[in-house]
């Protein structure tokens, strides 16, 4: 079974396999994901609306103070919590007001959870936009999807909507300071683990050069039946050549 979309604005706390109880924010439709990928593992299943633009969505997106006034509800309770993530039915980046939010939600943070950390889990499209860019600064943990380290790779495994030029997507990875990569390794059809994929790829690993690599694989059922997993072993192996050839500190998660 695909996962299902969530239901509402806040979800969770979900157990991350990194960091701990994560409260997710969707800031995406409750009834279609919104993304500006489509990536062959998503666990939502295909992008059906994929976009960089979804202006044409915005009666269904949370509106701004409703997320904020949810979220401080929920802060007030007993729950316990290590991270508030924006992640959900999509691309976050995408949400129109998404600077303004974040800026909302770390300061609800400080009022209310102080040893939380915000979390972005993020494709990086939406980082063209100015105001989102700096908005990382306010995030704790900037948690970026790289998942191939070449033009053909990044197509073939995000498949990405037309107007998302691959050269912007990377030289944006490039120039950023302190962010993560999540990279999730697929073998079959596609796949991004053949040895001039890996080559490339831990070659973008030492230009970005992020805080750390987080590396995981499939673990439920995705859209594309013709991919596979790969294994932890493959995984760990995988870790320590990105750490051995580039200094970064890789981290390989499965069950
Ligand atoms: S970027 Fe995330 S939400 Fe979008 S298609 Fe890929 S895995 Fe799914």
């Amino acid at each position: 079974m695909l996962l299902q979309l969530q239901k509402d604005i806040l979800y969770g706390p979900v157990n991350s396999r990194r960091y701990g109880r994560s409260l997710g924010i969707n800031l995406m439709p409750t009834k279609k994901k919104l993304c500006s990928f489509n990536c062959v593992y998503c666990h939502y299943g295909t992008t059906k609306r994929c976009t960089m633009n979804i202006d044409q969505y915005s009666d269904e997106l949370p509106e701004l103070d409703k997320v904020v006034k949810k979220l401080e509800k929920k802060l007030q309770t007993d729950l316990e919590l290590d991270l508030i993530t924006f992640s959900g039915n999509g691309e976050p980046t995408l949400y129109p007001e998404f600077a303004d939010l974040v800026e909302a939600v770390a300061e609800l943070r400080g009022k209310y959870r102080p040893e939380a950390k915000v979390a972005l889990l993020s494709n990086s499209t939406g980082l063209i936009y100015g105001d989102v860019e700096e908005s990382l600064d306010m995030i704790d943990l900037p948690i970026l999807k790289l998942d191939g380290g070449n033009e053909q790779t990044f197509r073939a495994i995000n498949r990405p909507t037309r107007s998302v030029k691959f050269e912007e997507v990377f030289e944006k990875l490039f120039s950023l300071d302190g962010i993560y990569i999540q990279t999730v390794f697929v073998d079959g059809q596609p796949s991004n683990i053949a040895k001039t994929d890996l080559d490339d790829y831990i070659e973008c690993v030492a230009r970005i050069k992020p805080q750390e690599v987080h590396l995981y694989s499939i673990d439920r059922p995705v859209p594309n039946a013709r991919i596979s997993l790969v294994t932890p072993e493959k995984l760990e192996k995988i870790a320590g050549k990105i750490t051995k050839e580039t200094g970064v500190s890789a981290r390989a998660f499965y069950d």
